[in-house]
């Protein structure tokens, strides 16, 4: 919907709220069926409540909704264990006891293999990249496909930018280093890990700090400076590790369940579509511009110890990550059709982005 459009449709989703005000008016809104009713959903979320960064972007997208709307949608939002545990949100809203849902793709990868192309592939898409082929090069069509036999609808609904390799309590100079590792870390990141002879672990956000600081893991990955200073990661571990191969700009999903979606008047709908955009838009800035902030405050005043990853280490990960994503994350028909379009357009990206951000990057830094 193009900006001429969403704003008609704002002001007649305004119009039909101010019409059923007055009082008196019940019959006129009876008569007016779904403009006037009034939508009360929930939202479960795999984030701690009040998590900065994901949580709060959750609980502004359902206060932006209730905005757009006139109030005709009002959303209550729930962090991951207050309605349901966070790797339960999928199913919740499948079921339709909660409406909606913000969280990752790659959570669901136990019960969807390929999800994980839709948040974060090793060695895959930038921000930049996942939001150009998800609006613009096929894939959003796709991840609703993959959604649409569980009656979840997805939307983009917020990005990471490129996350750091996380948090170790021994250096890292060989791949040797990772082996026996216990290390919290999602999705095809994992599978990555556990060929390098590590074991994964797919810890909710909430007992990271915990599990790292009680050594129930060695290591973690969480998101990036930002979130990793507030969740105090720093206490834990003392090497922090980049740049974040297995997740380099990783989007965040919000869902609705497709009933719910299809009772809204078409002006509803577009409300929730177009306020997912803006939260894409806004948590991938507030990551940009805290993480600098963050990165400085822990070097600086935590004397964290940040550090590359060897170059041989990257490139043995990147190795196998290909080789994953090449063999088994494709079993299906479906499957495969989503594996290939992402490695077409990354494909295309590997051209394009190496003569403008990448080029553009390192002859501003030079
Ligand atoms: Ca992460």
């Amino acid at each position: 919907m193009d900006r001429r459009h969403l704003l008609a449709a704002l002001s007649a989703s305004a119009l039909g709220l101010a019409a059923c005000k007055p009082k008196g008016q019940a019959t006129a809104c009876a008569r007016e069926g779904k403009a006037g009713k009034v939508f009360k959903w929930k939202m479960v979320t795999t984030w701690p409540k009040n998590a900065q960064g994901a949580g709060e972007g959750a609980e502004r997208l359902a206060k932006n909704i209730e905005a757009m709307s006139g109030g005709r949608i009002q959303i209550k939002v729930f962090g991951a264990g207050e309605f349901v545990p966070a790797l339960q949100v999928f199913d919740t809203v499948s079921a339709g006891t909660a409406q909606m849902g913000h969280g990752g793709a790659y959570y669901w990868a136990g019960k969807l293999p390929v999800s994980p192309f839709f948040s974060a592939v090793p060695y895959g898409l930038t921000a930049q990249e996942i939001n150009a082929w998800l609006y613009h090069g096929g894939g959003l069509e796709l991840w609703r496909e993959l959604y649409a036999p569980f009656k979840v609808l997805p939307f983009p609904g917020g990005n990471t930018g490129v996350q750091m390799a996380g948090w170790f309590n021994k250096e890292i100079n060989t791949i040797e280093d990772l082996k026996g590792l216990k290390m919290r870390i999602p999705g095809l990141g994992a599978r990555v890990l556990e060929r390098a002879g590590g074991s994964p672990q797919l810890t909710p956000g909430g007992e990271v700090f915990t599990s790292l600081s009680t050594g129930v893991i060695d290591a973690a990955e969480w998101i990036g400076p930002f979130n990793d200073l507030g969740f105090g990661l720093h206490k834990a571990a003392k090497f922090y590790y980049y740049p974040g191969w297995h997740e380099p700009g990783s989007c965040l999903e919000a869902i609705v369940n497709a009933e719910a979606y299809a009772e809204l008047p078409p002006e509803l709908q577009a409300v929730v579509e177009q306020a997912c955009k803006a939260a894409n838009l806004d948590m991938l800035a507030e990551f940009t511009a805290k993480n600098a902030a963050a990165l400085k405050t822990l070097v600086e005043e935590h004397k964290v110890q940040l550090r590359p990853l060897p170059e041989a280490v990257l490139a043995t990960l990147r190795g196998y990550a290909e080789d994953i994503i090449a063999e088994n994350v494709a079993d299906d028909p479906l499957g495969t059709r989503i594996r290939d379009s992402f490695r077409a357009f990354r494909a295309e990206m590997l051209g394009w982005s190496a003569i403008s951000e990448q080029a553009f990057l390192r002859a501003r830094a030079s």
